[in-house]
């Protein structure tokens, strides 16, 4: 039988989207809540239907951006883009809760989802903030105003790492996307959406505690960051990772190429739902893989002009430029590779493809989806970071938890160059390094088994979110009687 009726909020982006879908099924399937969730859409994509229908034991509500071009200039940053659709949707939201004919007692939000926290208060819901991130990424997040107050001039400027109250300090090169410029109003909606960290009952973060104890700890001792959340609990419940997708008449060939393929052979190489990257880097991707002699498989999308997430709001459109590789890869390369590799345009089945026996490496722009994905099947990464946190989460897989490596990018040029692409790959893609068996590889066993504790029964993500489900049957119905 069904026990107390949440609500999860998802904003626009297959990288948010999916793993509030995957929070929901869990709460549903596992801990038999009733699970509604609500999904402000981006622009849809077959991609995007194919996610939103695998949340089939919940309700799913997809709420309509709402036109926001009014209020944005074309060059908006993404982080404002988000922050204006989700504040503009509140309305929307609200409506939409209280329709429902139980209104639920419970709202989980995403961290662009903080301003629909006020719609809970209402009605004296309880709240968490879902953190489908890292606890070192949130950290700095929730230091930024501080930050704000106290550092000068740009961050990336300064000299020294940014200290945050018991965590790994952040180097200038390191902070987040909106913090590149603090003259924009993207840097200013991310202050904003910071101080918003606060205001929930309680915060999840994707991920578990052997993996980040240092940086949960912090957020919970309130002579530290946890005495910004003033006592609020924060629960460390994954990593919470999709199981594979069903297979499709596109995916088949592939997979089928991927069962011929020895153990461990194949480097997967994606830039996520919504990663691009120049023409010239293109290029040097290919020609590096090429060089490599590794096979591949590779999500290749059409360069882009200007912003590495220029696909982010658009992903898998179809369109016939996007889907033909020809136009933009180096002449001769699909045919020289066709033995060894397999290029596939914009979308790809992921979490397949890197639980696949021949799959032994994953070049990504470590977004944490996908660095959870990589994980929680042991596959050691060479980490390319793009845009968001990633440069973070870059830094603590190569340097924190020695899972990855992250190549050197040629500053003459601003790309990294074929020779050092090929020689990531081989770095982690090879079985043996001086005889002994790669530690890279070695490492990401060790990751994977740290992950499963986790999650199995009595593990502390499993405990955590055990305990939140219990919090959450616990929180009594709520009524709504209009006046
Ligand atoms: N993804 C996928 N196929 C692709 C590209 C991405 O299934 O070709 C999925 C991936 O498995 C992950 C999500 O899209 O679950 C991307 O989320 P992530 O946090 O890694 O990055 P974002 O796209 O948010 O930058």
């Amino acid at each position: 039988m069904h026990k107390a009726h949440i609500a999860l909020l998802s904003s626009p982006g297959l990288g948010h989207l999916i793993p509030v879908i995957e929070l929901g099924k869990h709460l549903s399937l596992h801990h038999k809540l009733k699970v509604t969730i609500l999904a402000v859409t981006s622009q849809s994509s077959e991609a995007e239907s194919h996610i939103l229908e695998s949340a089939n034991c919940c309700k799913l509500i997809e709420i309509q951006p709402p036109d926001i071009s009014p209020l944005l200039h074309n060059q908006a940053h993404i982080v404002e883009r988000l922050c204006v659709v989700m504040r503009e949707s509140v309305p929307a939201i609200r409506s939409a809760l209280t329709t429902m004919p139980h209104l639920p007692s419970v709202l989980i939000v995403d961290i662009f989802g903080f301003q629909s926290l006020s719609i809970a208060r209402e009605f004296n819901m309880l709240t968490y903030i879902y953190v489908a991130s890292n606890a070192w990424f949130f950290s700095l997040l929730l230091y930024s105003p501080i930050l704000h107050q106290h550092v000068d001039g740009p961050y990336q400027d300064h000299k020294q790492p940014f200290l945050i109250p018991g965590c790994t300090p952040v180097r200038p090169q390191d902070v987040v996307e909106p913090m590149l410029d603090r003259n924009t109003k993207q840097y200013e909606e991310y202050i904003e959406q910071a101080k918003g960290m606060a205001k929930g009952d309680g915060i999840l973060v994707n991920t578990w505690e052997q993996l980040q104890r240092k940086d949960l700890e912090s957020l919970r001792d309130e002579n530290l960051l946890g005495g910004i959340l003033k006592g609020r609990p924060v629960y460390a419940i994954g990593p919470l990772v999709r199981s594979p997708e069903p297979a499709t008449c596109a995916t088949t060939e592939l997979l089928a190429w991927l069962d011929q393929q020895p153990t461990e052979s194949v480097v997967y190489v994606s830039f996520g739902s919504g990663g691009t990257l120049s023409y010239e880097q293109t290029v040097e991707v290919a020609l590096g893989l090429e060089l490599s002699h590794f096979r591949f498989i590779w999500v290749v999308r059409p360069p882009n002009t200007g912003s590495a997430d220029s696909a982010f709001f658009s992903t898998g459109d179809g369109s016939r430029d996007a889907d033909d590789p020809t136009n933009f890869l180096p002449e001769g390369f699909l045919d020289r590779t066709q033995e060894v590799g397999r290029v596939v345009p914009q979308w790809a089945p992921q979490v397949r493809i890197l639980r696949h026996p021949s799959v032994g490496g994953f070049l990504s722009h470590c977004g944490w989806s996908s660095t959870l994905e990589s994980i929680t099947n042991g596959v050691p990464m060479v980490v390319w970071p793009l845009y968001a946190e990633q440069r973070m989460n870059a830094t603590l897989l190569a340097e924190e938890l020695g899972v990855a490596v992250r190549p050197k990018v040629l500053p003459a040029k601003k790309v990294v160059g074929r020779e050092e692409v090929a020689s990531m790959v081989k770095e982690i893609m090879e079985v043996e390094k001086e005889g002994k068996p790669n530690p890279i590889r070695k490492r990401a066993r060790e990751l994977k088994e740290s992950a499963m504790k986790a999650l199995e029964e009595g593990g502390s993500s499993y405990t955590a979110l055990c305990h939140v489900a219990k919090q959450c049957d616990a929180s009594p119905a709520r009524t709504y009687t209009t006046n």
